[in-house]
């Protein structure tokens, strides 16, 4: 990752996330009574917020498993995603 648009980039992931937490918090309160629907957003509202933390401690951007940075791609089109191509477990 370029030095030059590291600021930029971690500046619209912050942005993009803290737009999913709202949509999150919404949804949730939207999602009363259903057991099933609030669970899968806590999961999702709690990727969220650590990858909020990650922005603030530095290491977002970071795969979790290898330690090499994470796809650019990848990471711009799901913020919350914590491992690279080669180590997510979900592709
Ligand atoms: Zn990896």
């Amino acid at each position: 990752m370029l030095a030059m648009s590291e600021d930029r980039f971690l500046q619209d992931s912050r942005q993009q996330l803290s737009k999913l937490h709202e949509t999150l918090m919404t949804e949730l309160i939207e999602a009363k009574g259903k057991a099933a629907l609030q669970a899968k957003l806590l999961v999702e509202l709690r990727e969220c917020e650590e990858a909020l933390k990650r922005i603030d401690i530095g290491s977002f951007g970071r795969c979790q498993h290898c330690g090499e940075a994470v796809e650019l791609n990848l990471l711009k089109g799901e913020p919350t995603t914590r491992f690279c191509l080669s180590c997510n477990p979900e592709i």
